[in-house]
């Protein structure tokens, strides 16, 4: 009451201060709201100078970037002298191009180049570092005509897409499926690298592929939850990580990047569990492998996924077995719907 008497104010502010000043000042939980000028003029002073010292901050980081950068160059010009690098697709040493290599790292998530750049000009942009010339460019991109269904590349070029006979005869649970590139060359090679040779390092610049497939297929505001396919835990902890999860696990970071939300809690790694261990499907017909899948999977923690539109992640789609079981499950479970991105897919003999 003293307050109100000796300065005088409402809710819709006093003589100086508008609505929109109360309220910023309301948020910083100064004085619960009461609102006099001369406070106001020494928080204001106050935060100019914090302003500028921010400023100040930011352009020596910047500075502290550029050197860390020199350092870096010269740091790998250094190792890649002594210790030529082998790329990890055709075994070949080489020599990276570390200028390229560091601009690429820092400006590679940006809105233009992720969202505009060609699938094949991303792969060899992220990939550069990693591999040789020559298999930086050794990459079929997922193009249209594609089933509009489970996004298998047709190999007529001349038609639209369409319904693809094996999704017509054998309908999906999942809605749509889309991949980057195809389950070949150097794709395969590198994906291999990172599966069954522990090159967790490939997983950075293969997730940044993958999240540029993301943002041409899928209004990142029509997802609201983000699955890898889970492993087996016996085959998790020989092989320590689950790729499809390492793919994901930096999007909330670029998503930041390009300005809009995509929050850690909007993926989870252990919602969706695999109850048997599966084994390899390689050389398994259709029948047998959608029979092998019958129940591996169950929910861990269905709350999650009740009225949800859910994105499954996984490296590669061969037959569509394992992730149409997933989606099967997380309908059952009480999903709005399940659409699944993959990293290669492969193609129909
Ligand atoms: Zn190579
Ligand atoms: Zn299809």
């Amino acid at each position: 009451m003293f307050m109100h008497s000796l300065f005088p104010f409402n809710n819709m502010g006093c003589c100086k201060c508008s609505p929109e000043r109360i309220r910023q000042f309301k948020e910083k939980s100064y004085m619960d709201g009461y609102c006099f000028h001369p406070f106001y003029r020494v928080y204001d002073l106050f935060s100019l100078r914090v302003q500028k010292r921010e400023k100040i901050k930011i352009n020596q980081t910047e500075q502290k970037i550029n050197h860390k950068n020199l350092l870096l160059y010269m740091g790998r010009s250094i190792i890649s002298a002594v210790f030529p690098y082998k790329c990890p697709a055709c075994g070949s040493f080489f020599k990276p191009d570390n200028h390229a290599a560091i601009n690429s790292l820092n400006n590679t998530v940006t809105r233009n180049s992720i969202l505009s750049a060609p699938a094949q000009l991303s792969f060899k942009l992220l990939m550069d570092r990693f591999l040789c010339p020559s298999c930086s460019q050794d990459f079929l991109a997922v193009e249209s005509p594609v089933c509009s269904k489970c996004g298998i590349m047709f190999k007529s070029r001349e038609v639209d897409d369409h319904i693809c006979g094996e999704c017509f005869d054998f309908p999906k649970y999942y809605g749509k499926a889309r991949s980057s590139g195809l389950y070949e060359r150097a794709l395969m090679e590198v994906i291999h690298a990172l599966k069954y040779r522990g090159r967790i390092e490939l997983a950075r610049p293969l997730g940044l592929l993958l999240f540029s497939t993301f943002m041409s297929h899928w209004d990142p505001q029509g997802i609201d939850l983000i699955l890898p396919v889970p492993l087996h835990i016996t085959r998790f902890r020989k092989r320590g990580f689950n790729q499809a999860f390492l793919l994901i696990r930096k999007w909330p970071a670029i998503a930041k990047k390009l300005g809009f939300m995509l929050s850690d809690r909007q993926i989870s790694r252990d919602a969706l569990v695999r109850n048997r261990n599966t084994g390899q499907q390689t050389g398994l017909d259709r029948t047998s492998r959608k029979k092998n899948m019958k129940n591996a999977f169950s929910l861990n923690r269905p709350e999650l996924i009740n009225g949800k539109r859910i994105l499954l992640v996984d490296d590669v789609y061969t037959t569509g077995a394992t992730v149409d079981e997933c989606a099967r499950i997380l309908l059952h479970g009480g999903a709005k719907n399940v659409d699944v991105l993959t990293l290669a897919h492969t193609m129909r003999s």
